[in-house]
């Protein structure tokens, strides 16, 4: 059959995308991100994911989960809600996982709402393959190798050896926007059949605990913020890349690190 057409993320494309807000514009129309993240175990994860919202171009961040007393504490513009997802206000893209430990519930809340949903880390193993294909409004998945390779059932050895089947094969699944993380990271439209888009902007230094929980926040900023999930996971890859190899410049550098540097990676691009 056709080969599958790869698409490189140029740094135009992506200035294209990056949402700048109107004159008249308010928080709300910028787009209110909800992060669902964090436990009493990986409080740091949802700090993380809020770091990476807050620098993504939604106009506001919430957050609901167990964590919220160190999320206020780094990040006070925070909204916070103990009301859990269905009850929190006004959201306009979802990110769920990052840290969540086992909370399923929270996970199958989040998938009934009728706005966009960023899916990471245990939110990709607490999801119900069904209940995502359900959904009307769209689904972005961002697997690492290893969780990728958990959802398909194959060792993690097999994605890395065929990232690109890999990806393809879990936006079919799934019928939902697929975003593999890696050393390319490649991201896969619903169902997996169209152009697969590949970010040239990594670093090795990204390879750092909590790095990830960055990207989820980035990325459902820009969802948040009304871009497609084949454009907000492409461009948040392309942001967290491009701010990671400026946070790092050559030296390690930790997750917090690599949020700080995503304005100035915001305006390399534009
Ligand atoms: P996670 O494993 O969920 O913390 O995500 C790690 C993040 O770092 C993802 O955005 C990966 O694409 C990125 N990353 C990890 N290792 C590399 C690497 N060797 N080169 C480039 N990016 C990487
Ligand atoms: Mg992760």
């Amino acid at each position: 059959h056709d080969a599958v057409e790869l698409e490189a993320l140029q740094h135009a494309d992506v200035a294209r995308l990056l949402p700048v807000p109107a004159a008249e514009s308010d928080k709300y129309r910028r787009g209110v991100v909800g992060i669902a993240a964090g436990s009493a175990r990986y409080p740091g994860a949802a700090v993380l994911a809020v770091s990476g919202a807050l620098r993504g171009g939604a106009g506001a961040v919430r957050y609901v989960g167990p964590a919220a007393d160190a999320v206020i504490a780094r990040f006070p513009e925070t909204l916070v809600s103990d009301r859990g997802p269905a009850k929190a206000g006004r959201v306009q893209a979802w990110v769920v996982g990052p840290g969540a430990g086992d909370d399923a519930a929270t996970v199958a809340e989040v998938l009934a709402a009728d706005v966009p949903v960023l899916i990471d880390a245990d939110g990709l193993r607490l999801a119900d393959r069904e209940a995502v294909r359900a959904r009307t409004a769209p689904t972005l998945m961002t697997p690492h190798a290893g969780e990728a390779a958990a959802l398909l059932g194959v060792t993690r050895e097999e994605v890395e050896a065929a990232r690109l089947t890999s990806v393809r094969e879990l936006a079919a699944r799934y019928e939902a926007t697929v975003l593999l993380k890696g050393s390319t990271t490649l991201v896969a439209g619903a169902g997996g059949t169209g152009p697969v888009r590949v970010n040239p902007t990594g670093t090795s230094w990204l390879a750092t605990a909590g790095s990830g929980d960055v990207l989820s926040g980035l990325a459902g900023s820009l969802l948040a913020a009304g871009l497609a999930p084949l454009d907000a996971g492409s461009a948040g890859a392309y942001l967290h890349g491009l701010s990671g190899r400026f946070a790092a410049d050559g030296a390690p550098v930790g997750a917090h690190d690599v949020a700080e540097g995503i304005p100035e990676a915001w305006r390399d691009v534009v």
